[in-house]
């Protein structure tokens, strides 16, 4: 018989949703959505500060931010790089809410993990398996959760084979695997019009068949344009996501990077009003 791509992950194994825990949040299971925004970039300690205060009074109950971007142009803004770090923990701190971040290299995740509690995979490196390799190890050694994004072009299938390399470093030391499995939208597929990349909570379902690990949704990413991010949202939450990420600015039009897509603090509270109440009706029903 063949091999199966993954196994620790698979519900085979373990029939159970897993739940992960990031400080006082915790997520996948019947707990209710997470919520984790933050600017696409850490800018300077005042917008990131600023934006964290807002995101936390929105409701928000993680905070994102990221210092190693990886662009599409060479001749656009790369990130603050390890300077900005400091702006992003101190951040988290002050507002009490678990941060996630990018890592590109192993040495990044490293960096990464003395800053934040979550070390984020792009979905460019999404099938890069050495990198998945040393980040997971990373987040094992250190107690950090790795979110892992699907890969612009990975079936499901090779997704939760990416979330196995990563599975396998928290086995090496005892652990239950903390990963979190994150759809962005595909470039697989016939280009929706209007859409950055072709949503795909669709995929929800048959990857929580497949897999106990918790699964979010990017709507900022998947939309590419705010008045998305919305439907996007309450479509991933119907489709069973067990969180959102969504891109969030104190200032979305001054933002350095995908100011199309990020959202004020303020309409982020009324996507959470929204995305509440579409979950309690859901649970009255
Ligand atoms: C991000 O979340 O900052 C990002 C770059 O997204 P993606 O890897 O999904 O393009
Ligand atoms: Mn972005």
């Amino acid at each position: 018989m063949a091999e199966s791509i993954y196994k620790i992950i698979s519900r085979e194994e373990h029939a159970k949703d897993s739940i992960v825990t990031i400080g006082n949040v915790r997520i996948g299971g019947n707990n209710p959505p997470v919520i984790i925004a933050g600017p696409c970039s850490v800018e300077s300690r005042r917008q990131m500060l600023e934006t964290a205060l807002g995101v936390k009074e929105a409701g928000a109950q993680m905070l994102r931010g990221c210092v190693y971007k990886p662009r599409t142009s060479p001749y656009t803004f790369q990130g603050l790089g390890r300077k900005g770090l400091p702006y992003l923990q101190d951040a988290s701190e002050v507002t009490g809410l678990p941060s996630v971040s990018e890592a590109m290299t192993p040495r990044q995740a490293f960096l990464i993990a003395q800053s934040a509690e979550v070390i984020q995979i792009g979905s460019r490196n999404g099938l890069n398996y050495d990198l998945i390799t040393a980040a997971a190890r990373t987040a094992a050694k250190f107690g950090k959760t790795l979110l892992l994004k699907r890969q612009t072009g990975a079936t499901i299938d090779e997704l939760l084979g990416a979330g196995e390399y990563a599975a396998l470093q928290f086995v090496r030391r005892e652990q239950e695997p903390r990963i979190l499995l994150c759809l962005r939208g595909t470039k697989m597929g016939v280009q929706q019009k209007n859409y950055r990349n072709n949503p795909d909570y669709e995929d929800i379902p048959e990857l929580k068949a497949k897999t106990h690990l918790p699964v979010i949704f990017d709507p900022s990413h998947a939309g590419g344009s705010r008045e998305y991010i919305l439907p996007l949202s309450i479509a991933a939450l119907a489709f069973g996501a067990d969180g959102l990420m969504i891109e969030t600015h104190c200032n979305p039009a001054k933002a350095w990077t995908d100011a199309q897509q990020q959202i004020t603090p303020k309409e982020l509270q009324e996507i959470i009003a929204e995305v509440n109440g579409f979950i309690s009706d859901r649970k009255g029903r």
